[in-house]
């Protein structure tokens, strides 16, 4: 076993199962492969439903004292968390890319995520402010103020183990909330080192199960967790079917949900863009991560003046793309996840093809151990099935377009609404596509690509994809509830609206 993985305390067999201390996990295990070579890591155990009622027993305790702490004090213990992250941001970084394929910049990058937030969060923690507003009565005083919620469901996708549960359970803790997590079975020694990191950290200062994790499956933990009332709040990142399941769920008991879902990301490159920042723009969007961002850029919306060049510019591009184990500090370009991402890359191009368009490049195995492919290059139609859909693979689908409106339609014209994008040295066009009649996503940039996002943001989208924001920005305000006070400090007991009611 590597070093780096015992120095985040990973052993042969984990327990996947942190209440205030670790469970043995009796219900079954997993074994963790690396996409980089199909080799096992190892192994992680999975929670019973008994011992997600001990996990949620320690998550409602700490939830009870953590919510008294000041919110202030409450960010310097999160800042503590920062401190162990920034002492073991490479061996972290490592786990990353070894169990989820990413190169190794991209390991740390997302690392580095997670301790932005977490200063972020710091600051966070003395400005939850509320409104202060004025009465319509004499001698009163109205404002709004933000309360802790409660216990956080965290359900995370397998493309980014670790930053997403940094973006929720860092906000979530200077909130005043406890976290139970639940990662993806695809990677979940990721999320095993990272409770190894912040446990003793928080135990240190009385708040043993402040972070929970409760690795199990789909339908025996993930289901469980959201159909309990007794988490107000569910955080769910992952696609637009686990979306419509777990969305419709929480939503009938009442609860709340934070949806983070697929996206199908497009730019739009305009015959003004300036083609030295939007080529590596689009090629680091479409083919970064391996095609396995949400943010991914999936279709490019060309010119029609510009197709031919920039279709050349781009295989160029690809040709030079080193494709390779992602631990390796030249490789640009790891595997997809599993043989199943392989397998559903292929049957796209495929159907690419059945449709009427054309592939341009890429889509083939790369011959070694592991799940590499080449990235490839399509000519479609927005309308094909195959493009409205999001294939988590990196696939990059060139539709031509003539004027600037047609592009916004086809920009929008997908279920998807995530990242969005505009190449364009012309005013006009770049404030048209950030106007109300411009890209309808959550995200919209002018000459920058659809992904790395940068935390200080609201990150999320609209449409199928789900409506949630996390991070910077406001997001904080879905971890708490909110109250609206009325003082009266008058003798009188003026009604609003102007009421009388006399007896
Ligand atoms: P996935 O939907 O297969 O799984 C995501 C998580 O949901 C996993 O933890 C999984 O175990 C859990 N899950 C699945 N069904 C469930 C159920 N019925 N009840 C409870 N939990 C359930 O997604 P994935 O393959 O891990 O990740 C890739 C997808 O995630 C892509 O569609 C990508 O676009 C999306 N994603 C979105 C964002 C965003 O912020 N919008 C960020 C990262 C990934």
């Amino acid at each position: 076993m590597h070093d780096f993985l015992k120095r985040l305390g990973i052993k042969e067999v984990n327990s996947g199962v942190f209440s205030d201390k670790w469970l043995e996990g009796k219900g079954g295990e997993v074994t963790s492969y690396s996409p980089a070579n199909g080799e096992a890591i190892a192994k992680v155990t999975l929670a019973t439903k008994e011992e997600y009622e001990e996990v949620m027993a320690a998550a409602q305790e700490s939830f009870k004292k953590w919510r008294t702490v000041p919110a202030p004090i409450r960010g310097q213990v999160v800042r503590e968390l920062g401190e162990v992250l920034r002492a073991h941001k490479d061996d972290l970084g490592r786990l990353v890319t070894l169990e989820m394929g990413k190169i190794h910049q991209e390991g740390l990058g997302e690392v580095q995520e997670i301790i932005d937030i977490i200063d972020y969060a710091v600051g966070l923690s003395r400005q939850l402010y509320g409104f202060t507003m004025h009465s319509e009565r004499p001698g009163h005083r109205m404002y709004d103020q933000y309360h802790p919620l409660g216990v956080v469901g965290v359900i995370t996708a397998f493309n980014f183990p670790a930053a997403v549960f940094g973006w929720n359970a860092m906000i979530a803790a200077v909130c005043g909330d406890s976290v139970v997590w639940k990662p993806s079975l695809k990677t979940p020694l990721v999320a095993v080192a990272m409770q190894n990191l912040f446990a003793p950290v928080l135990a240190k200062h009385g708040f043993p199960g402040l972070f929970t994790l409760c690795t199990g499956e789909d339908l025996v933990i993930g289901e469980t967790l959201v159909n309990d009332h007794r988490i107000p709040l569910v955080s769910a990142t992952g696609s637009v079917r686990m979306g419509k399941i777990v969305g419709a769920k929480v939503a009938g008991r009442l609860g709340r949900s934070i949806l983070e879902l697929g996206g199908n990301n497009a730019i739009i490159l305009t015959p003004s863009a300036d083609l030295n920042i939007a080529i590596p723009g689009i090629v680091f969007g479409a083919v970064g991560t391996a095609g396995q961002r949400c943010t991914t850029t999936r279709r490019l919306i060309c010119h029609e003046s510009l197709v031919d060049q920039v279709v050349e510019k781009l295989v160029n591009a690809y040709g030079q793309v080193r494709i390779g184990d992602p631990l390796d500090a030249d490789t640009l370009m790891g595997p997809l996840i599993d043989e199943d991402a392989v397998q559903q890359m292929q049957a796209a191009l495929e159907k690419v093809r059945q449709e009427g368009g054309e592939v341009l490049c890429g889509g083939e195995r790369v011959d070694r151990p592991g799940f590499y492919v080449t990235p490839a290059i399509a000519k479609a139609k927005n309308e094909f099935d195959i493009v409205q859909n999001e294939t988590f693979a990196p696939i990059l689908y060139v539709i031509p377009y003539s004027n600037l409106d047609e592009a916004i339609g086809y920009q929008n014209g997908v279920p998807q609404g995530l990242s969005s994008a505009i190449f364009t040295n012309e005013m006009r066009e770049g404030e048209t596509f950030l106007s109300h009649v411009g890209s309808d996503c959550g995200i919209a940039n002018v000459n920058i690509g659809t992904s790395g996002a940068e935390i200080g943001g609201a990150f999320g989208g609209e449409k199928e994809t789900g409506g949630g924001r996390e991070s910077g920005s406001d997001s904080w305000k879905a971890y708490m509830r909110r109250q609206t006070n009325t003082i009266n400090y008058s003798s009188e007991l003026p009604l609003a609206q102007g009421i009388t009611f006399e007896f």
